[in-house]
């Protein structure tokens, strides 16, 4: 199961996250505020749907706290990652 990053929406395995390369993301919990992508610099390409979308599911991640396997499962259930 894949989760995003909510700076640049980039998809990331859960297991990448959490035991290959921990210290490379800036993380909150479930929510991922910067990856190895982006480091946290917002990209200007994005169009305003997309940020809307990254800035909601920031909101989203921050209601499962600690909770990585059930926010990646939520994404899962919206088809926004597979
Ligand atoms: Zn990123």
């Amino acid at each position: 199961m894949d989760v995003i990053c909510t700076c640049c929406g980039e998809p990331w395995d859960i297991y990448h996250v959490l035991h290959e390369e921990p210290q490379a993301f800036d993380r909150a919990g479930a929510l991922i505020k910067a990856c190895p992508c982006c480091r946290g610099r917002r990209r200007d390409d994005l169009n305003r749907r997309t940020r809307s979308q990254l800035d909601a599911l920031a909101e989203a991640a921050r209601l499962f706290g600690d909770d990585l396997d059930g926010f990646a499962a939520f994404l899962e259930d919206m088809s926004l990652t597979y």
